[in-house]
């Protein structure tokens, strides 16, 4: 019955795919918009329950901050209250010596003169300790006054960082919720497409399991990992009613699109665009090449004239030398057209290819190994084809 795309045109290919859609199940359908409208509201709601508390992380961070700045402040209030006390100190002191010194002017005897002096020393050495005391504050002094003008220098940037932060938040969380409602509305249209005695069954299983519908690809439930039985897995494929996943009791669903995408025939079949014979620039693989092994070699006309460059297959580097023949490059070097030469795509600036050099850069040797396994790929599926090989056969047959 269905005759899968590997040797049809991209056209037919692209109906195939349509008919093989449209079987879809229309639950199945609404079923699918409903598991996404599900995972966007929830994404979107744990976004926007994520914002404030970004913002009350950088508010915390402020409050930090705020307490380093009030720190470094009541550490120079300190200094300072600390270097009145010295000041009234000395001055203390300086009265006291002038006291002792009124007092000398009256002594009779020597000994007490003595003792005075002794007082007098005492108390000078008393202000030459508060003196350095005095100095040390003022050296301290200079780095206080650096820590709180870089304390207040963080304060103001990170303040207008979390206003930033807020206008942002708001922003992005009126995106969000607008976002929520348009969701919220699309659930609701899927939610009511699909038959009222299904729903339950996704709800149930979506509440414990996270999501309540699974892709069955390449005979397993890719929710669960789980195979599945032929008969499910064809019964999936032909959709003609709802199918569930034995083990997790997910609905199950087949997307054609999906199951061709890991074809790596169909990849190359679509990714790969064929390259054009009537070009200035040609690009060819050959396994091996006078003496060398595997080479790249790229043709370029121009004004009826042809050259040709060779690069090693590996390394990229060039391989002899440049040849510069009269017309067309097929026509020009007819002996590098054997039957195990790959026209590969390929097209490069001519100052591109001038600033390579001698050697290809590592980019353009990827991109033409990459087109080189499409090829390879390709040349395999058309040979099948030839050959009859029933490469096309739809896997439920088997
Ligand atoms: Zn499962």
């Amino acid at each position: 019955m269905q005759a899968k795309a590997s040797n049809v045109s991209t056209d037919a290919h692209a109906k195939i795919e349509m008919a093989l859609l449209l079987k879809m199940l229309p639950d199945v359908q609404n079923l699918i918009a409903l598991q996404q409208a599900d995972r966007e509201i929830l994404r979107l709601k744990e976004e926007i329950a994520a914002l404030p508390k970004r913002v009350a992380a950088i508010e915390e961070r402020l409050a930090g901050t705020r307490t380093v700045l009030e720190k470094a402040k009541t550490a120079v209030k300190a200094d300072e209250a600390a270097r009145r006390k010295y000041e009234s100190a000395i001055q203390g002191e300086q009265q006291k010596i002038s006291k002792y010194r009124d007092q000398s002017l009256a002594v009779k005897t020597n000994e007490q003169y003595k003792a005075l002096l002794h007082e007098i020393q005492f108390a000078e050495q008393d202000i030459r300790a508060n003196e350095d005391k005095i100095l040390e504050l003022m050296v301290n002094a200079e780095i206080r006054e650096k820590d709180v003008k870089a304390a207040e220098a963080e304060l103001k940037a990170e303040t207008a960082e979390i206003e930033k932060e807020k206008v942002e938040a708001r922003r992005r969380t009126a995106e969000d919720e607008q976002q929520l409602a348009e969701w919220n509305a699309k659930r609701e249209k899927a939610r009511a497409g699909v038959d009222a005695d299904l729903l339950p069954q996704y709800d149930r299983v979506a509440k414990y399991r996270g999501t309540g519908l699974s892709e069955a690809r390449d005979h397993k439930c890719l929710a669960c990992q789980v195979m599945l039985r032929p008969q499910t897995y064809n019964e999936v494929r032909a959709g003609t009613h709802v199918v569930v996943c034995e083990s997790c009791q997910r609905i199950l669903y087949y997307d054609p699109a999906n199951d061709e995408v890991a074809d790596p025939v169909v990849v190359a079949r679509r990714r790969r665009a064929h390259p054009k014979f009537e070009s200035s620039q040609a690009w060819y693989y050959r396994a091996s090449f006078e003496n060398h092994g595997e080479v790249f070699l790229v043709y370029i006309n121009s004004k009826g004239m042809s050259s040709r460059h060779v690069y090693d297959g590996s390394s990229g580097r060039g391989v002899g030398d440049i040849l510069v023949r009269e017309g067309e490059y097929r026509l020009a070097f007819p002996e590098d057209f054997t039957d195990d030469a790959i026209r590969l795509n390929g097209s490069w600036g001519e100052s591109e290819l001038e600033e390579w050099g001698n050697e290809l850069p590592t980019a353009t040797l990827d991109a033409l190994h990459r087109d080189l396994d499409l090829a390879r790929v390709e040349s395999r599926t058309r040979s099948h084809a030839k050959s009859g090989a029933v490469a096309s056969e739809h896997p439920a047959a088997s």
